[in-house]
């Protein structure tokens, strides 16, 4: 059985020969500490991974080789025979000022139950705890970078993650049509460093067919590139002139990784990721953090950019949608007092003619007064869509015979009307509470759609069902009714159906998203039924009690 080795505080042991040539060539660093936290001993794997001497290393205390010293605060009398310390993650300060994240347990020596010497592992973890950080890191810039709206913003932010933490300098560039990367954004942690870069790269887009360069092959192969050393012939290689050399040489760059941006296998931009401390030089997993992360850039300014296109569109169609309703609204004012001034003088001069037995001319401006009454009927309606959009459209609520209604239209329309026969379905009907004009203007509306667009068809029905709560009205025509493809534009303004049957009929596409409001306006329900070539059947439905508005 081996036993505890004695050691001789000037560093040097006597081992059994087997056992010190195990130890030294362990691939895990080991060191051994006394009571005091001195080092007594380090192996091979221990020195390596540091960097040190066994002369700068070993006769040291423990404390002055850590980050945070409290970590290894020596406190001998924490160590019971039983107690280990297994997996502490520590800091260590490397011999070239480089930190190493490193794994270490330990166990503790004891004679005659005095706390005698320390045993430590180490493992250096320093690569695991950085594709960890780079994992989390991209998770959160994902979330980040998901919120943002518009381009500028996700740049904004971009930069934001990567600049310092995992590059000194970076630059977007957009392939854009004419083949030039574009600079969008340049950033360094000293942002006074790269203001002449920045002017430089304005003034000396890259091509896509640029040869010298990476930039250019990036965008034009679409593959990524690791420059983990940059030296001196890399920059001369490199550089598309003596000024970008210098520029090169002036940032002290140290490492470089150039990535393309794809969206759907084309190149859409290039990412450079430039590191100018020589302790952080890129290796393959900041490589292919750096291709994950570029893409979910590539993605999101793709998705910024569509957003801003569909953005500006909708913009510019709710400008022209302004700009068309303030014209309705104005024409609509201007046209209904000379229309109204002009149905007076209409009248005068027929019963004029009338007076004067002057059949011909009585019929004629008899035939002028229904032209402008039709005139009227259109000017109301502009009237009314100006008012609805204005919020304007005022409703008078009071209890109404709705059948009583319904005749009254009838019957003055089927005056109108020779060639069609309107057939009332009446059924019994409490009194409703509503507006009555405006009710009746949904009937007129559906009544005088049913005339229209019912050429060579006379009948019409008009029916009114009621129960205790709601009052349904229809109006059923067998005209050239509505294709299936149309019916969920029918209730939009000025929508009318297009198709070869449709040309001749007067119209313009209001009565309906009129209708439509008013009952919504009476928490009522407007709807149809329709068959291309067989007819239509409107309804609207009410409740008794009306708005309670
Ligand atoms: P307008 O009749 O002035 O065009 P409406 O808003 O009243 O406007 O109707 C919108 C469209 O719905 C009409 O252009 C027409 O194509 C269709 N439509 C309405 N009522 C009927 C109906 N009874 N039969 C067939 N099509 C109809």
């Amino acid at each position: 059985m081996l036993s505890e080795p004695g050691l001789e505080k000037s560093g040097t042991f006597r081992w059994l020969e087997p056992f010190e040539d195990f130890l030294e060539n362990s691939p895990e660093g080991i060191h051994l500490l006394d009571e005091n936290g001195i080092i007594l001993f380090a192996n091979k794997a221990e020195l390596r991974m540091l960097g040190y001497t066994k002369e700068e290393y070993v006769g040291h205390h423990v404390s002055e080789f850590h980050i945070d010293p409290s970590t290894v605060e020596f406190n001998p009398g924490r160590f019971s025979i039983n107690e280990n310390v297994i997996n502490l993650e520590t800091r260590l300060k490397c011999k070239d000022g480089s930190v190493k994240d490193v794994l270490t347990s330990c166990n503790a020596y004891f004679e005659e139950s005095t706390f005698k010497r320390l045993r430590c592992f180490s493992r250096d973890i320093t690569h695991l705890k950085r594709s960890e950080n780079l994992l989390r890191f991209l998770n959160h810039a994902g979330e980040e970078l998901y919120a943002s709206h518009d381009t500028k913003e996700a740049l904004d932010k971009t930069i934001k993650l990567i600049v310092p933490h995992f590059a000194d300098w970076v630059v977007i560039n957009e392939l854009r049509a004419d083949g030039f990367a574009h600079l969008l954004k340049m950033a360094h942690a000293d942002p006074g460093k790269v203001k002449w870069a920045e002017k430089y790269r304005e003034s000396h887009p890259v091509d896509l067919n640029e040869r010298r360069g990476s930039l250019g092959w990036a965008m034009r192969t679409g593959e990524a590139v690791l420059y983990s050393e940059i030296n001196d012939s890399n920059i001369e290689e490199g550089a598309m002139d003596d000024e970008q050399k210098e520029i090169l040489r002036q940032l002290s760059i140290q490492s470089v990784m150039i990535v393309p941006m794809k969206i759907k296998g084309r190149v859409s931009g290039v990412i450079s990721f430039i590191s100018c401390n020589p302790q952080n030089k890129y290796n393959e997993s900041d490589f292919s953090f750096a291709k994950d992360f570029t893409n979910r850039i590539a993605l999101t300014l793709e998705n910024t950019r569509l957003y801003e296109e569909v953005k500006k569109d909708i913009e510019e169609r709710i400008e022209i949608d302004k700009k068309k309703d303030e014209f309705i609204s104005i024409a609509s004012h201007e046209l209904k007092t000379p229309v109204t001034s002009l149905k007076a003088y209409t009248q005068i001069l027929q019963t004029t003619f009338d007076e004067d037995k002057n059949e011909k001319a009585s019929a004629m401006f008899a035939k002028m007064d229904k032209q402008i009454d039709k005139l009227t009927g259109l000017i109301v309606d502009l009237l009314d869509v100006t008012k609805i959009d204005k919020g304007e459209m005022i409703f008078d609520f009071e209890k109404f015979d709705v059948n009583e209604l319904i005749t009254e239209i009838a019957e003055e329309m089927q005056r109108t009307a020779p060639k069609h026969k309107i057939k009332l379905k009446l059924s019994d009907c409490k009194k409703i509470k509503g507006d009555r004009n405006r009710i009746g203007q949904v009937i007129v509306n559906f009544i005088s759609n049913a005339i229209k667009y019912s050429p060579g068809k006379d009948k019409i029905i008009v029916s009114s069902k009621c129960d205790d709560n709601d009052v349904i009205i229809s109006v059923k025509d067998f005209g050239i009714g509505i294709p299936k493809t149309e019916h969920h534009h029918i209730f939009k303004r000025f929508y009318r159906v297009s198709g070869k049957n449709n040309y001749t009929f007067p119209g313009l596409g209001l009565g309906l998203y009129i209708s439509s409001e008013i009952i919504k306006r009476h928490r009522g329900e407007i709807s149809f039924q329709s068959k291309e070539g067989k007819g239509s059947t409107f309804y609207f439905e009410i409740p008794l009690r009306g708005n309670k508005k």
